[in-house]
């Protein structure tokens, strides 16, 4: 019988590092090109079960915009931003960061700071759906699906403009 064996979990374990090193090295550049020097930024990276649980319903705090990057279907990247104290979070995604090669992850790092750099006006869109919801007008469903619409151009102005900066910048 041939003997099975786990993945080789050093394999793993050093691509996430070489990730995590990568992202480490590259954003204060990105931070400080796109203008974003007095924004306090910290990088977080979590393993798969945190980032399963992580965004499961949990209450955003006043000034917060969420983003969830998508690459292909798994999630790579949140950002909370409290715009107001000029402070960010950015969440990656462990697994999903493994198997990105350094064009994605510069491009994520990029995305996700553009979200900062929008995030006083993309509040608004939260504050506007919390609005909207707390009317009771609308049913559950058709709230979700305002939300979906706008989330969704929200996503699209931020890559526009992510996108805008890795062209101006070379990339
Ligand atoms: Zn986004």
């Amino acid at each position: 019988m041939t003997q099975r064996r786990k993945p080789a979990a050093t394999t793993v374990a050093k691509e996430f590092q070489s990730s995590v090193d990568f992202i480490e090295e590259i954003s204060p550049e990105w931070q400080e090109t796109m203008g974003l020097d007095h924004i306090e930024i910290h990088h977080h990276y979590l393993d798969a079960a945190s980032s399963l649980l992580f965004g499961a319903g949990t209450k955003n705090s006043p000034g917060t915009v969420r983003c969830a990057y998508m690459g292909g279907t798994t999630f790579t990247a949140f950002v909370e931003t409290r715009w107001n104290y000029q402070m960010a979070d950015v969440y990656w995604m462990c697994p999903s960061i493994v198997q990105w090669d350094e064009e994605r992850l510069i491009a994520t790092v990029v995305h996700e700071y553009s979200h900062i750099l929008c995030a006083s006006e993309q509040y608004l869109l939260e504050f506007k759906i919390e609005e909207i919801a707390a009317g009771n007008q609308m049913t559950t469903a058709d709230i979700d699906a305002l939300a979906t619409m706008y989330y969704e151009r929200m996503e699209m102005a931020t890559e526009n403009v992510a996108r805008a900066v890795l062209r101006a910048a070379g990339q």
